[in-house]
């Protein structure tokens, strides 16, 4: 298997990490309840995606 000749700097290390972000998570309204939901996600209040309950209660 093959090693790296050199081990990486700490500036090296840092500046490939600075392209490590976070993300937010997309969230959207629920147009059948109103609650706050992730987006392409079903609703966790009322079990609704596209207009069509998918989670029974
Ligand atoms: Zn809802």
């Amino acid at each position: 298997m093959a090693v790296p000749f050199r081990r990486t700097s700490k500036t090296v290390k840092r500046k490939r990490r600075t392209h490590f972000k976070l993300t937010a998570p997309g969230i959207a309204t629920c147009p059948n309840c109103g609650e706050m939901k992730l987006s392409h996600r079903a609703c966790r209040n009322c079990g609704q995606y596209k207009g069509r309950v998918v989670i029974e209660a």
